[in-house]
């Protein structure tokens, strides 16, 4: 812990110098070369979050009522992501600053919901094995058993698993649409029949998937039922700051049933000097700049905007998927409707061909059960599918043989 505050500061010229001088080593991801973290969806997208970005720098969402702007905007970026999820009349829901909060307070509402309404001791949380670690976390921070769903032969979720787990303690079930290891959407419709056979919730994980599955969808993708029209759907999560492009800090949490989201999700308090204090989430003060970004965006795309982007996404993402699949002894991780997948080898050391990768400039990250190289697929990506499939093509031929003698890292 070397860094301490320079005596008299430094010019911003400075300041600016050195943290240019910081993002040196930094992952290339305007060049396409990441494959995960960030979702560029051109310049003109660019400057629309920049310009929102400084019109509410300065302000805080913590209290609505100091700022109505960005209640409104945070109610119109609710309100247009739950149509975007066919969610019923009556639905509420928040924004939060990602998908990890979203979930918590999700699971939250659901082991409060079980507590109060269904009086269980110990509410479970049931999650399949592919979920993401947001849950595992919410499970840990709530204190609540965390129940894992094993994976069926096609690396969905395994429904004679979920029936074994499933009980009068399950407060929540968890579907992702889709998972980030494999992209793949567990079986919607008959985890949420499940889960209402036994009174629980069921969440479906839309982090990822919620600004893309919809356009997917109208593309022309076929994809299966995955969203509020599924009727055993109590709440979804869904990251603006994803597919939604919007700059980091923007996700959305959707109850069906606006009674969970403000009895068991918010929390109010005024057993102190301060007067009433309130949050639907987790966090106190919040960033305005962050929902405004998340307004603009949505309303600088509009359905258009989304959609044509969505149809370059579905366009390389086939592309890249048949380019590897036609590689003499690489696979797909099960079969990925959407634009994110992972792909593996049965002799080929999937470590070495990450590595070979790496030197020719591309960040894939590792992935185990089966050992794959992971991918998510944006627009921005369009440009590099020939390159990659040739970086790629050239990794595989010079890793050949080496199976099992590099080692792994993520
Ligand atoms: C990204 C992601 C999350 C977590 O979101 P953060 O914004 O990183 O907190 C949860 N679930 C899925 C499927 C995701 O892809």
């Amino acid at each position: 812990m070397a860094a301490k505050l320079s005596p008299n500061g430094m010019s911003k010229q400075e300041v600016m110098d050195r943290m240019r001088g910081l993002k040196q080593d930094d992952a290339d991801w305007r060049g396409a070369r990441t494959w995960s973290l960030v979702f560029p969806a051109g310049e003109d997208v660019d400057e629309v979050l920049e310009a929102a970005h400084r019109e509410f720098l300065f302000e805080n969402a913590l209290n609505p009522f100091r700022f109505p702007s960005l209640r409104v905007m945070e109610e119109e970026v609710v309100e247009m992501t739950a149509d975007l999820l066919n969610a019923p009349e009556g639905a509420r829901g928040c924004m939060t600053s990602g998908g990890t909060e979203s979930i918590l307070a999700a699971v939250k509402a659901a082991r409060d919901h079980a507590r109060a309404e269904r009086n269980i001791a110990e509410p479970e949380l049931l999650v399949p094995a592919s979920a993401h670690p947001a849950f595992i976390k919410a499970a840990h921070y709530l204190d609540m058993p965390c129940r894992r769903i094993e994976l069926a032969d096609d690396l969905r979720a395994d429904l004679d698993s979920a029936r074994q787990l499933v009980g009068p303690a399950t407060a929540m079930l968890v579907a992702s649409a889709p998972n980030y290891p494999h992209g793949l959407i567990d079986p919607v419709e008959e985890l949420a029949a499940l889960a209402a056979e036994h009174d629980a919730f069921c969440h479906v994980d839309a982090c990822v998937g919620g600004f893309i599955l919809p356009f997917l969808e109208r593309t022309g993708v076929p994809l299966p039922a995955f969203d509020f029209r599924v009727p055993g759907v109590t709440s979804m999560s869904a990251d603006v700051h994803k597919y939604g492009y919007a700059t980091k800090g923007a996700s959305v949490v959707i109850h069906r049933d606006a009674h969970t989201l403000l009895n068991h999700q918010a929390f109010f308090f005024d057993d102190w000097p301060g007067g009433m204090y309130g949050s639907l989430a987790v966090a106190g003060t919040r960033p305005a700049s962050a929902i405004a970004a998340a307004w603009a965006v949505m309303n600088y795309l509009g359905e258009e905007g989304y959609l044509e982007r969505a149809r370059v996404v579905a366009q390389t993402s086939a592309a890249l998927k048949a380019g590897i699949s036609a590689i003499d002894g690489l696979r797909l991780v099960g079969d990925p409707p959407a634009s994110l997948m992972a792909f593996c080898s049965d002799q080929y050391d999937m470590g070495a061909i990450g590595d070979v990768m790496d030197a020719r400039g591309w960040h894939l990250d590792r992935q185990e059960r089966p050992p794959a190289l992971h991918m998510m697929v944006t627009p921005n990506h369009a440009q590099i599918v020939e390159r990659f499939l040739d970086d790629l093509r050239f990794a595989v031929s010079s890793h050949g043989e080496s199976k099992g003698k590099s080692a792994r890292y993520n």
